[in-house]
C-alpha cells in the first residue's frame, strides 16, 4: 500500500540484464535529479567502460554532477597487463570512495556504475557488497548497474529492472555508433 510517510525514502535501485540501457537508464535519472538542483555522484567501477560522449556530457553537468573514474581498466581483456591484485586494489579504492561519498551527506543520488561486474569478477566480495548496502543512508537514492546482479542484491533492492536483449545491432554486424553507444 502506498504510504505518504515514505515519501522521502531513499531507494536502492538496480539496473541489470544483458540488454542495452543500464548505464543509460542511470544517466536518465541524473537528468531528473539535477532538475531539482540535487547533487549527484557517479562512481565508475570499470575504467574505460565510459566513452567520450558520456564523459564530456557529464562534464557539462558539473558541478551538480561529480564523476569519479575508478578501477584499472577492463579485466582479462587483450590489453589487460594489470595483475588481479592491482585490479582488486583499484576496486577496493572505488568501494571506499563509494562509502565516503554515500556518507558525506553532499549527494541525493549516488550511482555505482558496473559495480555488479566488479562483484562478478571477484574484485569486490559479497561481504563488501553487503556492507556497502547496509551503510546506505536512509534518504539517499543509490543506483547500481551492471549485468548479472547478485541474488542477494536483487532481494534487498527496492527497484530492480532487467534490461533484456530482444535485438542489438551488434548481432547484425553493425558496429557501435557515436552518440548511441559511445
Ligand atoms: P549503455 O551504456 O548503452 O546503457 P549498458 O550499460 O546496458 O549500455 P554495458 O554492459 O555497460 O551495457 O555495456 C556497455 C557497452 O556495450 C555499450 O556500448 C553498449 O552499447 C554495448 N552493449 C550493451 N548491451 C549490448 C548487447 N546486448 N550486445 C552488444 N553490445 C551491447
Ligand atoms: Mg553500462
Amino acid at each position: 500500500m502506498p504510504d505518504s510517510t515514505n515519501r522521502d525514502k531513499g531507494l536502492l535501485i538496480v539496473y541489470t540484464g544483458d540488454g542495452k540501457g543500464k548505464t543509460t537508464a542511470a544517466l536518465g535519472m541524473v537528468i531528473r535529479a539535477i532538475g531539482y538542483g540535487w547533487k549527484v555522484c557517479i562512481i565508475q567501477f570499470i575504467k574505460g567502460s565510459w566513452k567520450y560522449g558520456e564523459l564530456d556530457g557529464i562534464k557539462r553537468l558539473s558541478p551538480n554532477v561529480e564523476l569519479n573514474v575508478m578501477g584499472e581498466g577492463f579485466v582479462g581483456i587483450i590489453d589487460d597487463n594489470k595483475s588481479f591484485e592491482e585490479h582488486r586494489n583499484a576496486a577496493k579504492k572505488a568501494l571506499e570512495t563509494s562509502i565516503e561519498k554515500m556518507l558525506s551527506g553532499l549527494y541525493e543520488l549516488v550511482i555505482l556504475d558496473e559495480l555488479n561486474v566488479a562483484v562478478n569478477l571477484g574484485l569486490i566480495t559479497q561481504d563488501e557488497l553487503e556492507e556497502l548496502i547496509l551503510r546506505k543512508p536512509e534518504r539517499l537514492h543509490l543506483v547500481i548497474t551492471g549485468r548479472n546482479a547478485r541474488k542477494w542484491l536483487i532481494e534487498n533492492a527496492d527497484l530492480v529492472t532487467e534490461m533484456k536483449e530482444i535485438k542489438h545491432p551488434f548481432r547484425k554486424g553493425i558496429l557501435a555508433q557515436k552518440g548511441i553507444d559511445f
